[in-house]
């Protein structure tokens, strides 16, 4: 290290959603000059050119709680945003072969359950709101090595650079390697299952109607996004059997598109024409120590799900929200200090318990064939029991960890 390693207050390893959603809400820090810089390993993209930037920046579309829409809106993301997010205001809950539905509605006071957005479009938005900040943002920039010193950590570079933070964000997605160097233990639990995204063309609208479809073989979320073209367009997310996988993304368009209409059924009338389609291997990890002195794991890197409840995001976003509450309460010189994070850790602890559980049971459950005659009884008891329908909305909306909310917002 020498005398002219830049040294910075906060660095953030990773220009994913998470990154970013955070560089934003620490809007407060700037105006005391905090020196703050995000890195990301792959290059910088032209305005034209988000996807592909960074893995989550796809064709992918991203169901958005409404208490996570509350966050976006304080953090001055809303209006990049709103005229690409497409209302969610009725939920239906279905298995195939199952006689029993269950259905949640937003009430005539609420706007929506919640928003799907294309994560081209939140990419775009999050990156030109981080290019308005006094930040710091290097791209082409790999992290490959963390030295912990006493006032520091040391960060080095794939590409020989070097520099000094008072506290580092590993907000490096699914596969964090750094997690791994630091000797950072994870749990898996491996579903077996890809989820096959794509955008598919309907003949009837929408109308704001998103489906869970529990199919044989699995989850099949179908999400209302704006229309494309003069066209109504659900975003797909369909997990399906590891065996499965090649199969299916093999298919021709209207081959494919035949055997989904065949698991969907024909709530949105014919699917008529699909995007490209693209496929994830799910695998839901959970990392019990996410902090350390001068270290914090967030985001995917900290716990990540699988997408059959559109949690991992919203999940994400409430770490951010109370992490950026801590971070600004503390003087600069005290960043890194393990007491304030440990307070932060134990603060989302219980929020991310109840939504792994929420997702993990949701996947396990409807997947022994077995357990139909249950599965019936429970969507049949959903639908009727008003208690149990507002704690499942409450979950739809990201509005569980209410407690959570009302003491970060
Ligand atoms: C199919 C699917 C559907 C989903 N749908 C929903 C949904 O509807 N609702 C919801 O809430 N969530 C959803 N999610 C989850 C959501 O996409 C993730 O929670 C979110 O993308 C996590 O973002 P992240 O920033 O933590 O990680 P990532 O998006 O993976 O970003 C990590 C970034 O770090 C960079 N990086 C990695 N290593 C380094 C390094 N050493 N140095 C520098 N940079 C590095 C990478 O290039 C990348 O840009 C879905 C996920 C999937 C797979």
């Amino acid at each position: 290290m020498s005398a002219h390693t830049p040294q910075f207050d906060l660095v953030i390893i990773g220009g994913g959603l998470v990154g970013h959603a955070l560089l934003a809400a620490l809007t407060p820090l700037y105006s005391q000059g905090a020196r703050i810089a995000l890195l990301e390993s792959t290059a910088e993209p032209d305005q034209q050119q988000i996807v592909g930037y960074s893995p989550a920046f796809d064709d992918r579309s991203t169901a958005i709680s409404a208490g996570s829409i509350q966050m976006l809106q304080k953090w001055g993301l809303w209006a990049g945003l709103r005229d690409y997010a497409e209302a969610i205001r009725h939920i239906q809950i279905s298995e195939k072969g199952g006689p029993a539905t269950a259905e949640l509605h937003a009430e005539d006071h609420q706007p929506a359950l919640g928003y799907v957005i294309p994560n081209r479009a939140l990419g775009t938005a999050l990156l030109s709101q981080s290019r308005k900040l006094p930040v710091t943002l290097k791209f082409s920039t790999t992290v490959e090595q963390l030295q912990f010193q006493p006032e520091c950590v040391v960060l080095k570079t794939q590409q020989q650079e070097e520099m000094t933070a008072r506290l580092v964000i590993v907000a490096e997605g699914g596969r964090s390697e750094l997690k791994s160097k630091l000797g950072i233990q994870e749990q898996q639990l491996h579903f077996h299952q890809h989820a096959i995204i794509a955008n598919v063309a309907h003949q009837q609208a929408h109308q704001n109607w998103a489906y869970e479809r529990f199919s044989e073989s699995g989850p099949l979320a179908m999400l209302p996004l704006t229309m494309q073209q003069h066209r109504s367009v659900s975003a797909l997310v369909w997990s399906v059997d590891e065996q499965q996988v090649d199969e299916l993304m093999a298919l021709p368009a209207s081959t494919f598109l035949a055997r989904l209409q065949q698991q969907f059924g024909g709530r949105l009338g014919m699917l008529n024409d699909i995007s490209d389609r693209f496929n994830y291997p799910l695998v839901r990890t959970y990392t019990p120590e996410q902090v350390r002195s001068r270290l914090v794991l967030l985001g995917n890197s900290a716990v990540s799900l699988h997408p059959v409840a559109g949690q991992g995001l919203n999940l994400a976003l409430r770490a951010v929200s109370s992490l950026a509450q801590t971070l600004i309460q503390q003087p600069l010189p005290q960043l890194g200090q393990l007491t304030p994070l440990l307070q932060y850790q134990q603060r989302i602890h219980q929020d991310q318990l109840w939504v792994m559980e929420f997702c993990d049971k949701l996947v396990q459950g409807f997947s022994l064939p077995g357990l139909k005659p249950v599965r019936a009884l429970g969507l049949g008891m959903l639908d009727h029991h008003t208690i149990a329908k507002e704690l499942f909305s409450r979950y739809a909306m990201g509005l569980a960890g209410g407690q959570l909310h009302e003491n970060t917002l």
